[in-house]
């Protein structure tokens, strides 16, 4: 669906609320024990976020269609990435693939500044659109994620929300020392979400955390204005 003809449900009701609790105790039962993270799960209304039509379905645990032939992931994957993140108020975090909007908000609730790169422009604009809106404050560029924001890093935090065949160079430079940088590593239908911690001495501490699905990190930006 084109981007700008998405509509949006703007309200947040007592029932669906309601329905945000349970995905909340949801994912509680799944170990999510992240209380921050859970938190900002509970605040920010992921039907913002999702097309009308597909609202009904905005707190059943399941990634959705997005503009563009995108995703927003699943909130239990959010939630993981985000605990794994070990996200702090006032930590400059770098998400690649802005896509919806949604994890954005997720981090800049928890207190973050967050920076966001988006490879499609179309999604790019009409996010920015729907999270102004929103009252989320939120740095959102358009480019490609395997740079980075060389003028922005370096950055406490990086958050890959695509699946990335390789680990970029510009992407670890741009981490701190003592910054956490989370991608779901791999090609084909699965990639294993893998943890980088940035050593004095510029190496990395790398570990291992489950397996997730993740639409591909492409190369270049995307020009789809329609
Ligand atoms: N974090 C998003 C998930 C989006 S799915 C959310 O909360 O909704 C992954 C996104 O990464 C897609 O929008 C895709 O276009 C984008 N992407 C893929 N490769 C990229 C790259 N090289 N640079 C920036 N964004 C990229």
């Amino acid at each position: 669906m084109p981007a700008k003809n998405r509509k949006y449900n703007m309200e947040d009701t007592f029932k669906l609320q309601g329905k945000r609790k349970q995905l909340v105790d949801d994912l509680k039962k799944k170990g999510i024990t992240d209380t921050a993270v859970l938190d900002a799960l509970q605040k920010v209304p992921r039907h913002f976020f999702i097309a009308k039509g597909l609202e009904e379905k905005a707190y059943e645990d399941v990634a959705l269609p997005i503009a563009s032939e995108q995703t927003i992931s699943q909130p239990y994957t959010v939630a993981f990435q985000s605990q794994l993140l070990e996200v702090k108020s006032n930590l400059k975090i770098l998400e690649i693939g802005t896509g919806s909007g949604y994890q954005a908000a997720i981090l800049s609730t928890m207190g973050a500044n967050v920076y966001s790169i988006e490879r499609h422009e179309a999604l790019y604009k009409s996010t920015s659109v729907l999270l102004r809106k929103k009252g989320y404050r939120v740095n959102l560029f358009y480019g490609d994620g395997y740079k980075g924001l060389p003028t922005y890093g370096p950055f406490d935090r990086i958050l890959i929300t695509a699946a990335a065949p390789i680990i970029p160079d510009d992407l670890k430079t741009q981490l701190k020392t003592g910054g956490i940088l989370i991608v779901p590593l791999g090609e084909g239908g699965r990639q294993v979400m893998t943890k980088l911690v940035k050593n004095k001495d510029d190496s990395f501490s790398v570990t291992e955390h489950d397996s997730f699905a993740f639409v591909p990190m492409l190369k270049g930006k995307v020009s789809d204005n329609v």
